[in-house]
This record gives C-alpha cells, sequence and structure tokens, in this order.
C-alpha cells in the first residue's frame, strides 16, 4: 500500500534490503556523493522539481481535495500541507518546528481524543462478549445463502472472500444470474485498483456456486436467509432449510421483523438468530447479531466468531422491533419526514445534515436506501412504537406515486442527470407546500437530538448494555461522523442538561413525541454522562 500511494520507492524482501538500499543510494547521487534536491524520489522529489507557483497551486489543490473528502472536520490532514508547505516555502527546519507545533495542538485537541476514543471502543469490542460460549475459531467453514439480491450477493462474496465455501440460491434465474454478474463485476474492481491479487479472484469465484432450484444443503454449517422482507416467506425458507440441513445454524438477514416469529415455525429454534448485514456489504462493518428470546448461547456465539472472521464489527442486540441502528436512524429519518411536510427545502436540509459531518443527507439517505424498503421498515417500527414516532405517512404517499428512490430514477429527487436535483414539483404536489423553506438554524439539533433519546431508551431496555455499542454501531453502521466520537459521545459534548432542554423545548412546538424520556433526564439531573467524563486519554 506505502509503495502504490507513492510513500515508500521500492518494496523488497528482507534479506535483500541492504543491498537494495545500497544499490538505490548509488543512483540516486551525483558526482560529489550528495543527493540532489531534483533527484529525491517520491511524492517530496515530485514537489521539489515543481516550480514554486505551480507548487502552490498544487498545494491549493491538496487542500481542496482533502476538504471536499473530510469536509472540514478532520484538522490534521490539513495541518500536514501546512507543514510540507512550509518545509518547501522556508527550510526543512521551519518545516519541523511548525509540524511539532501543529501536532501538539492536534494530539491534545477534541478530534483526536473522540478517533482515539473510537479506537480504543474497537479494541474493548473484542473482549465485549466474552461471557458468550465463544468458540476459538469459526465453526463455519460452508455456507448457504438464500436469496441473491442486493445483500444475499454481497453476503456470499463476503464469505467466499473470507474462504467458506458458498451455495448461493434464488428462485429466480434472472436474479441470480444479476446477484452473480454484480459479484464478478466487484471482484474484477477491485483486481483492477489492485486489492485483490488476481488469482484470488477465480478461486473466490470458484467457491461460490449459484443454483435455483432447491440446494442440497447436507453438510452446510450455517444457512442465511437474505430473501425479500416478508415474514411468511422467511418462516417458510427456514423451515425448509432445517429439514435439509439438521445439523446447520440458522440465520436471518432482516432488516426489523422478529427473529422470534421466525423461530416458531422451526422444531429446534435454538439454533436460529440473526445476521444483520448493513448495506452495502463490503463497506459497512457492523453486523447486528440479534440474539433472540430461543436462541441458544452457543447459536449466538457461533454468529460472532463468524462475523469477525468476516472481519466484521459484531454488536449484540435483543430480538426488538428495529434492533439498535434502524430504531434511531428511523427517528432521525422521521422528524426529516416531518420537516418536509412542512414545506422545509430538501436540498437545504440534506446540506446542513453533511455540513454537521454525516456522509448523506437524511432525504438523499432515503432515496438510497429506496423509498419501498425504507417504508417497510419505518411503517414496521411505527407499529411497534406508535405515537412515539413521527406522525408522517409521506413515505407512503411518495411510493403510491411511482417513487422508488434512486433505483427508480425518482424519489425525493430526480436521479439520472449529472446530479440529483431535488424534485420541488414533486414534492409540492405531495405536501401542499412549496418546498422551499430555509430550515432553521436548530434543524440539525431537531434531528439529533431525538435519536440521543432513542439511544437512551435501548440502553434503559438493554438491546445493548453499553453506550459504547451504541457509538460503535453507528459509526460502523450508517457512518456517523467519527470526529464526534459517536452519538452518545457527541451527546455529552453538548451537555446532556442541554439535550434535555432542547428536547423539552422541540415537545412543546412539536408533540409528545420528543419529550425526553425519563431515564435520560434523570442521567442530566445527576450530572452524569454516557461515558467517563475524561474520555480516554490518548496515550492510553
Ligand atoms: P432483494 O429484493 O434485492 O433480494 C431478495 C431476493 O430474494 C430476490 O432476488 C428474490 O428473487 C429472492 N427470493 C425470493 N424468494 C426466495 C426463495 N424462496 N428462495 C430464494 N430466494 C428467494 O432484497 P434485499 O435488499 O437483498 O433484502 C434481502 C433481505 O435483507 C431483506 O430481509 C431485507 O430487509 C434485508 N436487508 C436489506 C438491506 C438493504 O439495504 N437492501 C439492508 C439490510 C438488510
Amino acid at each position: 500500500q506505502a509503495l502504490q500511494r507513492g510513500l515508500a520507492d521500492q518494496v523488497v524482501p528482507a534479506d535483500q534490503l541492504v543491498e537494495a538500499a545500497v544499490e538505490m543510494a548509488r543512483q540516486l547521487r551525483d558526482a560529489t556523493g550528495r543527493v540532489p534536491r531534483s533527484r529525491r524520489s517520491g511524492l517530496v522529489g515530485r514537489l521539489a522539481r515543481l516550480f514554486p507557483p505551480v507548487r502552490a497551486l498544487v498545494f491549493r489543490q491538496v487542500r481542496g481535495a482533502i476538504r471536499r473528502r473530510a469536509g472540514d472536520h478532520y484538522p490534521a490532514p490539513l495541518a500536514i500541507v501546512s507543514a510540507v508547505k512550509a518545509a518547501f516555502a522556508g527550510d526543512r527546519q521551519r518545516g519541523q518546528a511548525l509540524e511539532r507545533e501543529l501536532f501538539a495542538d492536534l494530539v491534545l485537541g477534541p478530534v483526536s481524543r473522540n478517533l482515539v476514543g473510537l479506537f480504543l471502543l474497537t479494541q474493548e469490542a473484542r473482549h465485549w462478549y466474552d461471557e458468550e460460549s465463544l468458540p476459538d475459531r469459526p465453526e463455519v467453514e460452508s455456507v448457504a445463502v438464500l436469496g441473491a439480491g442486493v445483500m444475499g450477493a454481497g453476503i456470499a462474496r463476503l464469505c467466499a472472500e473470507r474462504g467458506l465455501r458458498v451455495v448461493l440460491r434464488d428462485i429466480s434465474a434472472e436474479a441470480l444470474e444479476s446477484g452473480m454478474k454484480r459479484i464478478r463485476n466487484d471482484l474484477a474492481r477491485r483486481v483492477e485498483r489492485r486489492r485483490l491479487p488476481a488469482p484470488e479472484h477465480d478461486a473466490i469465484l470458484e467457491r461460490i456456486r449459484p443454483v435455483t432450484g432447491a440446494p442440497d444443503l447436507a453438510g452446510v454449517d450455517l444457512v442465511i436467509e437474505a430473501v425479500v422482507e416478508d415474514l411468511d416467506l422467511k418462516k417458510k425458507v427456514l423451515a425448509q432449510a432445517e429439514r435439509a440441513a439438521s445439523a446447520a445454524l440458522l440465520a436471518s438477514n432482516t432488516s426489523a421483523l422478529s427473529i422470534g416469529a421466525m423461530a416458531e415455525a422451526l422444531s429446534r429454534p435454538g439454533r436460529l438468530g440473526g445476521l444483520h448485514f448493513f448495506n452495502p456489504v463490503d463497506r459497512m462493518p457492523l453486523v447486528e447479531i440479534v440474539a433472540a428470546k430461543n436462541s441458544a448461547p452457543a447459536t449466538v456465539g457461533a454468529l460472532l466468531v463468524l462475523a469477525r472472521h468476516l472481519g466484521k464489527t459484531p454488536v449484540r442486540v435483543t430480538d426488538t422491533a428495529g434492533f439498535l441502528v434502524n430504531r434511531i436512524l428511523s427517528v432521525y429519518l422521521g422528524e426529516a419526514l416531518m420537516l418536509v411536510e412542512e414545506g422545509v427545502a430538501i436540498d437545504v436540509l440534506d446540506r446542513r445534515l453533511r455540513a454537521f459531518g454525516m456522509p448523506v443527507g437524511p432525504l438523499e439517505l432515503l432515496d438510497r436506501i429506496g423509498l419501498d424498503v425504507a417504508g417497510e421498515v419505518v411503517e414496521s417500527l411505527t407499529v411497534a412504537f406508535g405515537d412515539r414516532r413521527a406522525p408522517t405517512d409521506l413515505l407512503a404517499r411518495m411510493r403510491a406515486d411511482g417513487r422508488l428512490g434512486e433505483k427508480g430514477g425518482r424519489g425525493f429527487y430526480v436521479h439520472g442527470g449529472r446530479r440529483p436535483v431535488p424534485d420541488r414539483e414533486g414534492l409540492a404536489r405531495l405536501t401542499g407546500r412549496p418546498g422551499t423553506r430555509a430550515p432553521d438554524r436548530d434543524v440539525v439539533f431537531a434531528l439529533l437530538d431525538p435519536m440521543v433519546a432513542e439511544a437512551a431508551r435501548c440502553l434503559e431496555q438493554g438491546v445493548v448494555r453499553r453506550p459504547g455499542e451504541v457509538d460503535l454501531a453507528l459509526v460502523t453502521g450508517i457512518g456517523w461522523p467519527p470526529f464526534t466520537g459517536g452519538l452518545l459521545r457527541w451527546a455529552d459534548t453538548q451537555g446532556l442538561p442541554v439535550v434535555v432542554e432542547r428536547l423539552e423545548r422541540l415537545a412543546g412546538l412539536e408533540g409528545a413525541r420528543l419529550e425526553p424520556p425519563a431515564c435520560l433526564v434523570e442521567r442530566a439531573r445527576r450530572g452524569e454522562t454516557f461515558h467517563p467524563l475524561a474520555g480516554p486519554s490518548p496515550a492510553a
């Protein structure tokens, strides 16, 4: 990787290191035996060879590129540019002096503390579930994935990449072929970008056996169902799988259905658990491991170990509506929908949330998820939480109007052009408002504070046990901005009494659904935070 990025000049086997280094030095020096500036290799050499005005232009472009990728929230890359620039403008000493100064500021600053905090959480997470009966190695060497859609294909590829044998089944030959095509394209792209050695590409594909008929499941260690989100269908395919593979563990990738309800169709419900991947499977590290009432500890343990073996971050959750992440996310999306109903301009709203640090705004996210998929999740959570949910059926109206989001070319935005364009006319027709109102200043808090309230409820109800699980799950599942350290660390930084007060004000305007829960009010009143106040020390 260092070689690819130009940070290293050459990579050689350890026993040839000295020889290769001497040879390289020989090639670089001039007649006086010194290495002239212009012959220094790598990035620094290339920068040194530029005319100063061109170099200044390069620095400006680099700053722009960093801002575009990281927003204004990550100061370290920009500080590096400043230090390198100073070294070129004056001399190396000046650059190093500035580097020392900037480094000291950054290492003690809040972003560093939050990112180090998250890093430590990922370390700690390896031991979160040690009390489960965790096997040392994954017991699962072969899996059957039922459903070759967006999720099934992604899960099949990941398993095959990590050395598992995979049967991928879909009832539709067309869906199966398009799933396999996606897998082949994704692998080819990775080879092209040199992320995957070419020979591995073929080996991975060979490990996946696509089938349309009833698969031979004898000898399969785990069956993961990723068929469409329909409880009766899921019960049926799981019961069939149980009959065909009596020794296998069973898992469902459902977004919001009850694992316990699925287990009712099984003769040995203890062998079923939830294995909830996030979309896109290869990019989102989170997997929620759903422990239903009847899931045997050994099943949960095996799923936890498998998720780790697949390079994922497992978080164990209870079998309650929306599990953890979708439950918290849907509160945020519901409040965004309420603002759209009130006529707030969607592009401005999305921009505000992106400026806060979200990877995409809430309406952009809904278009990406698909308004059919998002609608199903939101509706099932409305059934579960009733009047605590935003009272809007905008998603249903959008679907009835033929809007599926990005995949259908039209949702909140019109897609297909160079960039998505807000569909103001369509939204005005559906909401009866012009959709041009600028949101007021507090719109970010109006969406984020209710997430804090929901997370507090999840902790109180034991959906997860630790604030760190909430923070890590949201960062790894929906890309919650890491520079904040996570949702609950962000709430701690805001001050819980401040969050409570804002929620009370919001509830006064919008209704009782936004009333802060007693567990949050109490925590704030006692002067407690979710995480220890000082936070992890960077030196830890
Ligand atoms: P999808 O519609 O893309 O794919 C579902 C596939 O299942 C289809 O190809 C369909 O032909 C196939 N199928 C239907 N009945 C079958 C059967 N009896 N046997 C085998 N295959 C069958 O759906 P998806 O988005 O991949 O979602 C699958 C599951 O994953 C759902 O439960 C969904 O809630 C969940 N999920 C989806 C997302 C997401 O963002 N798409 C994220 C997390 C979880």
